[in-house]
């Protein structure tokens, strides 16, 4: 049996419960935006210099209209990567079609390099947007591109020309939309893996490998939730501790890996004795814990009863006990959670009840008295 809890519980559980999901998913999200923040600093530091060569080769309103796209970008380029916000979308979309209908109205017959610089302006902007928008916002902009073009009268060659502008600025979107899509994709895979990784560790460290049951630090968790609810409700908090008796024989006479095999049949056991939200934890060695939320001293009993009998009625062999099956000795106890006690009290009281049924012979189960703390 263990000594008296208070001494030996280890260290305390960390607190707050699984973490990495929402930490892996923010990781993902901010390299996300980093991603596109450096693909949208990369088009702007190309198209501003273009921009800037077709405001020189231009005349009229079309100069004017370069200088203000040329202003834009050199400023955006210059801006850190940011996050982007779902709600600067329509004002975004808007913003395209607006420049292609301006382009529209004031390009026909000019030069083809600004055709170029246009369509390049229009992949910028429509990368800037959220991926599935994106992805539309490309399309979108090429076809509204064309067709003013056309309905605005481009001649001859130029219609040629500005169509191959347009088939090339759309490649090149669609390109740059693959290399986004591609990364997003690899970024919610290793999120997903991370995140599944996370889970089977976290799982890991509040498991005892041997049994499949909660160790020590998971007791510990449920403990101290139970015991804050019970605390808040004025509901009693009991817990069961179970000791298998003359075990040390049980691994002397039939071996240790026999004696891993018998430990984990009594978890079984227990875990089937227990109702579905309880919890059944290995506390050390060959003795176990269970802790019963909302459970008075009276069902305690019943229930610590149940699992004595339980174990008992396996029939497991254990040749060298008076009794010659194995059997477990079971400690009870119930607090009601007042001011100046605490969990490790009620775990206490449960041992001490266990080394009464000990010395009361064993295969017996023993109790503490009610609400008693000392
Ligand atoms: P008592 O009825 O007083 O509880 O006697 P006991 O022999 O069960 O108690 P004791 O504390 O003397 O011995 C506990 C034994 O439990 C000794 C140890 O070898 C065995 N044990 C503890 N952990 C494991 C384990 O993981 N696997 C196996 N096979 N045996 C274990
Ligand atoms: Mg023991
Ligand atoms: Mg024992």
């Amino acid at each position: 049996m263990s000594p008296p809890t208070t001494a030996t519980r280890g260290p305390e559980p960390e607190r707050g419960g699984p973490v990495a999901p929402a930490g892996v998913s923010s990781v993902a999200g901010a390299s996300l935006a980093s991603v596109a923040g450096r693909l949208t600093t990369l088009l702007g530091g190309v198209g501003a210099p273009l921009y800037g060569v077709g405001a020189i080769l231009t005349r009229g309103a079309g100069r004017w209209v370069m200088l203000v796209l040329f202003a834009l970008l050199a400023v955006s380029a210059c801006l850190p990567p940011r996050r982007q916000d779902r709600r600067e979308i329509p004002a975004t979309l808007a913003l395209c079609v607006g420049l292609v209908v301006l382009w529209g109205a004031v390009a026909p017959g000019e030069h083809v390099l600004l055709a170029a610089v246009v369509a390049i302006g229009m992949v910028y902007v429509a990368l800037m947007l959220l991926r599935p928008y994106a992805e539309i916002g490309v399309v979108l902009m090429a076809v509204t591109y064309l067709g003013s073009q056309l309905a605005f009268g481009a001649r001859g060659d130029l219609a040629w020309q500005v169509a191959g502008a347009a088939v090339a600025d759309l490649a090149l979107g669609v390109l740059l939309l693959g290399i986004r899509v591609t990364t997003e994709r690899k970024v919610d895979e290793r999120t997903r893996a991370l995140a599944a990784a996370n889970d089977r560790l976290e799982r890991l460290t509040r498991t005892d490998p041997l049994t499949g049951l909660a160790n020590r630090r998971r007791l510990a968790e449920v403990l101290d939730g139970a015991w804050s609810r019970a605390a808040t409700a004025g509901e009693p908090v009991s817990v069961i501790m179970v000791d298998i008796d003359h075990f040390k024989q049980y691994n002397d006479r039939y071996g240790h890996l026999l004696g891993d095999a018998c430990l984990g049949r009594v978890a079984t056991t227990l875990t089937a004795g227990v109702r579905p939200g309880d919890l059944v934890a290995r506390y050390g060695g060959e003795e176990f814990a269970v802790v019963l939320a909302d459970a008075d001293l009276d069902l305690a009993h019943r229930i610590a009863e149940r699992i004595r009998a339980d174990v008992a009625g396996l029939g497991e062999e254990h040749a060298t006990t008076p009794s010659g099956f194995l059997t477990v000795s079971v400690g009870v106890a119930s607090i009601r959670p007042g001011a100046g006690d605490a969990p490790d009290d009620l775990l206490r009281l449960a041992d001490e009840s266990l080394y009464a049924a000990k010395r009361d012979g064993r295969n017996r189960v023993a109790v503490a008295p009610a609400g008693q703390v000392r």
